[in-house]
């Protein structure tokens, strides 16, 4: 086996430890297939290692301030900045996103981690506040208790981001955390272990353990040590992890799937619309959960729009995220090419009519980069229609009325975003009250803030991260009551 550098073994106890037993994982560049690096791959043992690491250390974390630890977020924080150039190219080479969108995930990761600082502070002034009570008998007054030792399971998507809206507001509540990251984009997560050394986070506070699903998340999910499982990732493993976490009744919070819709009225402004309807399918090469990835468009536009935004796909430069003027990258993994490839076959199979692209994009000898392609008139009952493809695959339909719009949207399994664009305010803001989604942008790319909610209705998950309600996932609510002497 390859040597494995220190900082790519397991971070327990505020130190990088081999595994129990000897295994790496290989870290893909997508854009070429080549092997870049190997990380240590944990395995139950260590998982044990890691949450007794995350419980000893949970008897002092839990005693700090709100006011301490966000001295530690914040430090994270400012860590964060100083390397960003670094993690952001990091996260390029592994995840295949242009350059530039990395930079931004950096930079959303450093917002929350300042955002969640803020919060801890806060916590301070909300412990032991007076309820008022109808029986002028007793008085009672509120706790905001941490919950114990987290297991955070985490997708390869937007690995730093997704890390920071866990770990941030699990340290800001008190909590202290094993994370797992994804086996195919360990490489930036794993350095914020040695952020965490850097400012002197006390050891067990936050532990790091790359490894499989199987090896390590199923571990930490059926952990008797665990009091809260969050997790990211598919509908398929989500169930999985809520079935193992219910054998003790912890609490979990599940960020998963979506099929969101984008609703574009005969009102839009065309240009803009394509700009917000290519962002919101092509960026990061479709790999977001929050991906709008049915197009819906009034019958009056949709002639005009189609063509645009056929021109406007074929104009989209792919290419290795770190090639100038580069808009789209590869998908970040082997198994991720096979299943959208499968995805768009299925679709040509069933005759379903092609706008643009539909295979694998030419001119790349390596790399597993796909066309960006759009199914025109695709039928509701068409896998493509209902199933996440998590890929640059956009599926459109038309529509005549405000109602009918609203339905196809609504329409769905899932429930995590949508997008509305119209030039008529009031219409847009009718149609956001409708739409059962738990982010709806209207006439804007998707831009997320820390201080806003993240997380679905229906199958897309439980519970919300960011905001008070991502705080809120780590805490326990402790009533003390007693008679008025
Ligand atoms: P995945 O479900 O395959 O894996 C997610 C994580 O779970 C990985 O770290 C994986 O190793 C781990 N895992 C696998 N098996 C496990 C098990 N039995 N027990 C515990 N953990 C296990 O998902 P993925 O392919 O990494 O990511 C893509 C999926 O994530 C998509 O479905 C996407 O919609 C979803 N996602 C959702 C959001 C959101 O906020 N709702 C954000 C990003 C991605």
């Amino acid at each position: 086996m390859d040597k494995i550098s220190n900082h790519h073994q397991l971070f327990i106890d505020g130190r990088w430890l081999a595994p129990e037993t000897p295994a790496s994982l290989a870290v893909i560049n997508p854009a070429n297939e080549q092997v870049i690096d190997r990380v240590a791959a944990g395995g139950p043992a260590d998982v044990d290692k890691a949450v007794a690491a995350a419980r000893a250390a949970f008897r002092q974390w839990r005693q700090t301030s709100g006011a301490e630890r966000a001295g530690y977020l914040r430090a994270i924080a400012r860590q964060i900045e100083a390397r960003a150039g670094e993690l952001a190219a990091l996260s390029s080479r592994n995840n295949g996103k242009p350059l530039a969108e990395a930079e931004i995930d950096i930079a959303d990761a450093i917002a929350c981690w300042d955002y969640y600082a803020d919060l801890a502070e806060q916590l301070d002034q909300r412990q032991n506040a007076p309820v008022t009570l109808a029986d002028p008998g007793y008085q009672s007054h509120t706790r905001l208790e941490p919950a114990g030792v987290a297991a955070l399971i985490v997708p390869w998507n937007f690995p730093f981001v997704t890390s920071a809206w866990k770990v941030a507001p699990a340290l800001a509540a008190g909590c202290t955390v094993v994370l797992k990251p994804s086996e195919v984009t360990p490489l930036v997560e794993l350095q914020l272990g040695l952020i965490a050394q850097s400012v002197e986070l006390p050891a067990g506070v936050l532990n790091i353990v790359c490894g499989s699903g199987p090896d390590v998340g199923a571990p930490l999910t059926s952990h008797p040590d665990v009091d809260k499982v969050s997790f990211t990732g598919s509908n398929r493993v989500g169930e999985q992890v809520m079935r193992s976490a219910a054998k003790q009744v912890k609490s979990v919070s599940l960020e998963l799937g979506g099929k969101s819709p984008m609703l574009v009225f005969d009102d839009a402004d065309i240009e803009s619309a394509v700009e917000w309807i290519l962002g919101g399918i092509f960026y990061n090469c479709g790999q977001m959960c929050s991906a709008t990835s049915r197009l819906l468009v009034q019958q009056g536009i949709a002639p005009r729009l189609l063509a645009r935004l056929k021109a406007a796909a074929e104009a989209l430069q792919l290419g290795d995220a770190f090639d100038d003027g580069v808009q789209m990258g590869p998908l970040t993994s082997q198994a991720q090419y096979h299943s959208v490839l499968g995805y768009i076959e299925r679709g040509r199979e069933a005759g379903l009519q092609l706008l643009t692209g539909g295979g694998r994009a030419v001119g790349f000898a390596q790399g597993y980069f796909v066309e960006p392609t759009i199914f025109v008139d695709v039928p509701t009952d068409s896998p493509l229609w209902r199933e996440e493809i998590f890929g640059p695959v956009l599926c459109v339909r038309t529509f005549a009325t405000e109602e009918e719009a609203i339905a196809l949207a609504n329409d769905s399994d899932f429930g995590l975003a949508a997008g509305i664009i119209s030039g008529d305010p009031a219409r847009a803001q009718r149609v956001a009250e409708q739409l059962q989604a738990g982010h709806i942008w209207i006439n804007s790319l998707q831009v997320v803030f820390a201080e806003t909610s993240w997380g679905g209705f229906k199958r897309s998950g439980i519970g919300r991260e960011l905001g008070p309600w991502g705080l809120n996932a780590y805490l326990e609510v402790k009533h003390i009551t007693q008679p008025v002497s």
